[in-house]
């Protein structure tokens, strides 16, 4: 039996334990069976059933709202302290069950073993990382005019709701939920109804690693009918949404009419930017990492490039050569880069648009065929879509304006700096962007112009805690990352009191009901 085939099955028999017959909320070893609709979870690879659950609608909803309330109790009541220590040890239960980690979410996402066994180091970081943060929220002391002493409280809101999409649901379940629970709040998250094992294991960990029962809740389930009451009810205090632009602004709205604040993660359609001084070797290879890490499905994918019409021939020929040297296979394989589409209704999505982005003048570049291996059983059935180099996708083409969230990269050329800051610009989104260029000055300018969260100089993909990360325009408000971000989750109290005699508030009460008279004890 090859190595792949066994981890397969391990990833299965892990799934089956997260996900037994029926599972719906899990705060740790409280489970709640889910009566509703059966959600079949596929192995992207193959598109075999791989697991199964029931939604738990409102009546799990409930469920988990209630183990929320009271596991915000008990988490504040640890203090600052006791909720770092608990940070720390999940930090290191995480580590020693991290490869279980990477194979259960293999085996949902199709992600490469390889992507998740990083984002499972990325996770370890983040909890100790933010058990940093925990003991560090401080207010501050007020500069109040004379006969007065003023100070801020920074207090969680209680239950903060984290709704996460099926990209990467340990990372963005883990980049959520820890600014919250580092500022006291209970976190109920709940994933992607298609990629749900991760987060319910994450839910067991946290309390194996110490916590009390509801501080981290995973409530697995479909989202109008889960989803909609854990964002609108009004034991939240405020929701962190990540997923797409529509989906994220209807949750917003309905959450803002029942009161909730909310912070928005969304999707984006992001540009590097190469011009003819840039190294063009880098380049090739950035801007193919770029798009192609996790099959094109991460937010801040650079789904779009735009270079400078002198050097278009050469950047494309290198591009073209390094496409074709891509390991796209078995996700469960650990020399495999390139994985399936996570879902068949997302393959469709993405094969209906390259149609379109075709008819509308774009030029494939490279041969998409399927390498051997996925051609063959059992792969054949799978959801596979080989990285396109679409050439000419002209501004009047609908790609250029649509997050496609597949192995897809939009080119097309620019003359000048003016023109290429126009262009990239030119969407809604306002997520990431990089540009690629020798000259110094010219970076500078264009990471002060664009549009983005986030921009990269002659690289793509970097990220830490520390670093803010969210959206500019329709990409999402707030930020999930970075230093106000652990703020973001607390509210502020103003405390005030007095440190001379007040004046009588009535002149009526003086000497009778003055407070003067209390603090100076009495005039007699
Ligand atoms: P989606 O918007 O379809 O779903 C996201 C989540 O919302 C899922 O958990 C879904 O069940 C839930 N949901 C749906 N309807 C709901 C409702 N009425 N109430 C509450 N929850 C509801 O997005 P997706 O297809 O899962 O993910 C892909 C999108 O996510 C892309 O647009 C991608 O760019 C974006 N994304 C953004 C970031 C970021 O940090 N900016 C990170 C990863 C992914």
């Amino acid at each position: 039996m090859s190595e792949t085939t066994t981890r397969t099955g391990l990833a299965r028999e892990l799934l089956a334990v997260q996900l037994p017959d029926g599972i719906g909320v899990c705060a740790g070893e409280e489970v709640f069976a889910g009566r509703g609709t059966l959600v079949e979870l596929r192995d992207p690879a193959r598109d075999e059933l791989a697991a199964e659950w029931r939604d738990p609608g409102a009546e799990g909803a409930e469920i988990a709202l209630e183990l929320a309330t009271e596991g915000f109790r008990k988490w504040t009541g640890l203090g600052p302290s006791g909720r770092a220590d608990v940070l720390r040890a999940t930090a290191r239960v995480i580590e020693s069950n991290s490869h279980e980690l990477a194979l259960l979410e293999t085996a949902t996402t199709g992600k490469p073993l390889r992507d998740t066994t990083a984002e499972l180091r990325a996770v370890v970081r983040m909890f100790s990382f933010y058990a940093g943060w925990a003991e560090r929220i401080n207010g501050e002391t007020l500069g109040v005019p004379d006969g007065w002493h003023a100070y801020t409280l920074l207090q969680p809101f209680g239950v903060v709701t984290a709704v996460t999409p099926w990209n990467a649901p340990i990372l963005t379940a883990a980049a959520n939920a820890l600014p919250a629970l580092a500022a006291g709040n209970a976190v109920i998250v709940k994933p992607s109804e298609f990629t749900p094992a991760s987060t319910v294991r994450l839910a067991r960990l946290f309390r194996t690693a110490g916590a009390p029962l509801g501080a981290l809740t995973a409530a697995p389930g479909l989202g109008p009918t889960t989803g909609a009451v854990l964002t609108t009810d009004p034991r939240v205090g405020k929701i962190v949404f990540i997923g797409s632009v529509e989906t994220g602004r209807a949750v917003a709205a309905a959450a803002a009419t029942a009161g909730i604040p909310s912070v928005l993660e969304l999707g984006g359609k992001s540009a590097n930017v190469v011009f003819a001084d840039a190294d063009l070797e880098a380049a090739a290879a950035g801007a193919l990492s770029a798009v192609f890490s996790g099959a094109g499905q991460s937010c801040q994918a650079g789904s779009r490039l735009l270079v400078q019409k002198s050097v278009h021939d050469e950047l494309l020929d290198r591009m073209v050569t390094g496409v074709g040297r891509l390991r796209v296979g078995d996700p469960m394989d650990t020399s495999t880069e390139i994985g399936p589409i996570v879902h068949r209704a997302q393959y469709d999505r993405v094969t209906r648009l390259l149609e379109v982005g075709l008819e509308r003048g774009a030029r494939q570049l490279n041969d998409t065929a399927l390498p051997r291996g996925i051609t063959d059983h059992p792969f054949r059935e799978g959801n596979w879509i080989m990285p396109v180099l679409l050439d000419r996708v002209t501004r009047d083409n609908p790609l250029e304006h649509t997050e496609i969230f597949g192995p897809v990269l939009c080119v097309d050329t620019f003359d000048d700096e003016a023109e290429a800051m126009a262009r990239a610009n030119g969407t809604r989104f306002g997520l990431a962007g990089a540009v690629w260029t020798g000259d110094v000055s010219r970076a500078h300018r264009f990471a002060a112009g664009a549009e983005a969260g986030t921009f990269y100089i002659n690289c793509y993909k970097a990220g830490h805690p520390l670093a803010p990360f969210g959206g500019f325009k329709a990409s999402g408000w707030g930020r999930a990352s970075g230093r106000g971000v652990v703020e973001e989750f607390t509210q502020s109290k103003a405390v005030w009191l007095p440190t001379r005699p007040l004046a009588a508030p009535f002149p009526s009460l003086e000497g009778v009901l003055d407070p003067a008279s209390a603090i100076d004890g009495g005039r007699g």
